[in-house]
Parts: C-alpha cells; sequence; structure tokens
C-alpha cells in the first residue's frame, strides 16, 4: 500500500506539497480548518486530491505516514502534539519538498529583512543567468516547483523561524540570518531563546563545505555564537567594523570581501536607502560572489534592484508631504529602521495587532523625529501610553481613511508621512498587504 501523506493547512504551500505529494506516488490528503480558497479547490479537485475543510478529521489524519503542517498552525495546538505522541512525523513544506530534489540551497532568515534580502539575491543571481528559482515564504511554494517545474540547480529560500521549526535533515548550502530581535514571541512562550534557538536551525547538518553568512552587530546573533560550534564557513557583514572575510562599511561604500578579493559600491548610488538596506545588500552581495559571477554584474543588479512593495515604499507626494507605506513593518523592530532612515519630521501612522510590543527601544527615535502619532487600531492603549509626553500630538483612528486625512491635516509642507505599523494588521484589515493598499488608495484620493 502507498504511504500516506497528510497535509494540514491548504494554502500555497499545501496545496503544492499535495501536487508534489501525489507526484511522487504517496496517497495524499489534505486537511484545513477553515475554508479553502476556490482556486485551491479547484486545483485540488482538477488533480483529483481528496481534501476536506472547516474541520479536522481525526480519522483521516492518525493514519498518516507523514504529516505536512503549514507553518501556521503552532506545535502547541493539541493535533499536533497528539500526531508527535504517536511518533508520527510532522514536518514543514520545505523539508518536505527538499526530499525530492537535488537543487542547492541559500537559505535567508531573520526577523526583518528577509523577503528584500531574498529578493535582491534573486534578482542579482538570475540577472547573471544562474539557473534559479525563488521559493519559502514568497509567491510559489518549493514543493509546487519541484512538482511542475523543470528542477532549477538553485533555490533562494525565504524562511520564517515556523517554516524552520518543521525543518529536521533539510540543509543550506549557504545560510543567512539577517537579524535576530524579539517578534511571535507568542508562538515561543514568550522566551526569547527559544526564538534564538529557532533561527539557528538555519544552521542544522551544515557541513565545512557550506557558507553561514550573518550580521555581526547583532548582539543576539554574536552571544549565541559565541556558545555554538559552526561547522560552516563564515562571513560576517557588518556597519560597524571592518571584517577580514564578508562585507563590511568604509567611506560611504560597502565592501564585499572574499579571499583578498575585494569590490565595492558606493551606498548613495543604491535604489533601496536606509541603514537596514545596507545590510540586505551587504548579505545579498556576499551571497552573490560565492558564485562565479563577474564582479560589474553584480554591482549593476545590486545597483538596480528597486525594491519591495509595502517595504518603505514611496507612494506620493501631497502639497509638498510624502507619504511612505512601511505596512509590512509588523514589529518594532522594523519601524524603529523605518523612523531612522527618515530625513524629515514625521507623521507616524502605527498601530493594529500587538504581538508582544516593548516600544522603549523606539521612543528616542520617536521623540527626535516624529510630530504626531495616528495610532490605527482596535486597542491603541499601548501606543498611547508608550508615546504620552514623548510625541507632541496623538490622535485614534478606526480606519485607515480616517488615518490618512488625520495625517494630512497634522503635517506640514516638507514633512512625511509614514505607515509604519510596528504590529499585525488582522484587527483591521486581511493582511499587510490589503492595510499598505488601502493606504496608497487613501493617499491618491486626497
Ligand atoms: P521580512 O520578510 O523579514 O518581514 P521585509 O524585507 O519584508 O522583511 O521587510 C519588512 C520590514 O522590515 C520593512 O518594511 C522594513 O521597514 C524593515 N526591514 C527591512 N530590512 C530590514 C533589516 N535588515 N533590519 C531591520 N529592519 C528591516
Amino acid at each position: 500500500m502507498n504511504k500516506r501523506v497528510v497535509i494540514l493547512g491548504a494554502g500555497e504551500s499545501g496545496v503544492g506539497a499535495a501536487l508534489l505529494a501525489q507526484k511522487q506516488g504517496f496517497d495524499v490528503f489534505v486537511s484545513d480548518m477553515s475554508v479553502v480558497k476556490n482556486t485551491f479547490k479547484e486545483e485540488l479537485e482538477s488533480h483529483q486530491i481528496n481534501y476536506e475543510e472547516n474541520q479536522h478529521s481525526q480519522e483521516k489524519i492518525f493514519n498518516a505516514d507523514v504529516v505536512v503542517k503549514s507553518p501556521g498552525i503552532p506545535d502547541t495546538v493539541a493535533l499536533i502534539v497528539g500526531l508527535r505522541d504517536k511518533g508520527i512525523e510532522v514536518i514543514s513544506e520545505i523539508e518536505f519538498a527538499a526530499r525530492f530534489t537535488d537543487a542547492k540551497f541559500v537559505c535567508i532568515t531573520g526577523s526583518n529583512g528577509k523577503t528584500t534580502t531574498s529578493l535582491l539575491t534573486y534578482h542579482v543571481l538570475k540577472s547573471a543567468g544562474v539557473n534559479v528559482g525563488l521559493a519559502g515564504n514568497i509567491g510559489q511554494s518549493l514543493a509546487r516547483q519541484v512538482a511542475l517545474d523543470s528542477p532549477k540547480e538553485w533555490y533562494v529560500l525565504e524562511l520564517s523561524s515556523f517554516q524552520l521549526d518543521g525543518m529536521y535533515q533539510f540543509k543550506a548550502d549557504i545560510a543567512v540570518l539577517m537579524n535576530i530581535t524579539p517578534d511571535h514571541l507568542d508562538r515561543y512562550d514568550y522566551k526569547m531563546q527559544n526564538y534564538i534557538d529557532s533561527k539557528f536551525r538555519i544552521l542544522q547538518n551544515q557541513t565545512e563545505d557550506d557558507y553561514f553568512i550573518y550580521c555581526l552587530d547583532d548582539e543576539n546573533i554574536t552571544r549565541e555564537l559565541a556558545v555554538r560550534s559552526i561547522k560552516a564557513q563564515q562571513l560576517p557583514f557588518s556597519n560597524d567594523c571592518e571584517v577580514s572575510e564578508g562585507a563590511f562599511f568604509q567611506d560611504n561604500q560597502i565592501v564585499f570581501k572574499l579571499k583578498e578579493d575585494a569590490m565595492s559600491v558606493f551606498i548613495e548610488q543604491l535604489a533601496i536607502q536606509g541603514r537596514h538596506n545596507q545590510y540586505n545588500t551587504m548579505a545579498a552581495g556576499i551571497v552573490t560572489r560565492l558564485f562565479q559571477i563577474r564582479k560589474p554584474v553584480i554591482r549593476e543588479s545590486l545597483l538596480s534592484f528597486k525594491g519591495v512593495e509595502h517595504r518603505l515604499e514611496r507612494v506620493l507626494s501631497v502639497r509638498g508631504m510624502e507619504f511612505i507605506n512601511d505596512s509590512k513593518a509588523t514589529n518594532v523592530n522594523s519601524s524603529w529602521y523605518a523612523l531612522e532612515s527618515m530625513k524629515t519630521k514625521v507623521i507616524w501612522i502605527a498601530g493594529g495587532v500587538d504581538k508582544g510590543n516593548d516600544y522603549s527601544e523606539i521612543k528616542h527615535l520617536a521623540a527626535s523625529k516624529v510630530k504626531a502619532l495616528v495610532c490605527l487600531g482596535k486597542d491603541n492603549q499601548k501606543l498611547v501610553d508608550s508615546f504620552s509626553g514623548i510625541v507632541p500630538t496623538i490622535v485614534e483612528c478606526a480606519s485607515m481613511q480616517e488615518a490618512v486625512k488625520s495625517a494630512y491635516y497634522l503635517g506640514d509642507k516638507g514633512d512625511s508621512v509614514l505607515l509604519s505599523p510596528a504590529c499585525a494588521s488582522f484587527d483591521l484589515f486581511d493582511n499587510y498587504e490589503q492595510r499598505g493598499r488601502l493606504f496608497k488608495e487613501c493617499v491618491r484620493n486626497l
């Protein structure tokens, strides 16, 4: 009898895993606790893959040989605990997909900058003609690509800690760790060390032939490195100090150095600006230098990359005020970088679902740059309490239209209006993309 794969969660990664499992000859069943999107339903039906929605039928799940779990389902729910107690393997879609391809992997994780760095790395590699795909948290799932595509030699994978938690035998040929700052602590027992351990899973199974690229300025990373033994070849990047191999900042340039062979780019020539994007450029640049790519090609592609929607995206200038959409900033640290990169006074639109935020690290910046704080959430109490006495004006709004209008009236010529919420979006919006699109629409309607 065929082995049975049960897939929990019928989103992009679950449906991709189902297609791959079917192609590999498994008996496949997909189960989702919510309503399955129509496009995914049609796809499952056209492939005659059995599925259910709005429920998890125990009798159809506990007979699995392997369970592929969506990253959105916490390890602590009774179903997952029960499966593991019974000795049933529960893995992530990436772990599953990687078992059926010989491709090599560049894996990018961190609390912030994953998508930007992944897209930038992919952009440079693709421009240079490398046979490369892009997957993970972005676009089409790895499993779908392994099932349907002509195989790629390399994949750039954006990996969240939730995906890493379901990875065991997987190995990154090149691992990139951007930073570790508090995020998603609700899924980690509110213990920072658990979250750090999760991020460090990106190094598991690496050998001396592999590479580990990381931010040397991040204390959570360096503290952890001091107590671990790392097999891979280390290539750090830093804004603060020179490194013998890796990337660093010098005379307004980023220098990339590998075995005494250096190249550099001027930061003012980069299309993506801000200190955080210097880090993202350093990481992507080091990765691409490990490939046999001519330096002018790397330089040109690093400079021509235009950035990603909802990440410090310039929308419009209205009455001399610049409106900036940073809806993807869903934690305090990413909003810190957004505020830090602002060269003008700021009307800051923030708020939403708090994930255990600590605003103390951002107060200093807010005091020097923020003229007015527009709170946009169902419950704004923590924001109001945190910034009272620090920001001169604080208003509360219950809709994006209201927030954009308030910001417009509170600002003056030469100011910037920054949507950088530091919170998740689920109280008032479907997701951060919808929040960002609505912001842009309201700005255009001003
Ligand atoms: P992720 O995929 O990790 O969420 P993104 O590239 O989508 O990261 O960026 C999300 C937000 O984080 C951006 O809006 C930006 O404000 C901020 N950001 C981007 N890169 C970095 C970085 N290297 N360090 C800190 N913040 C960053």
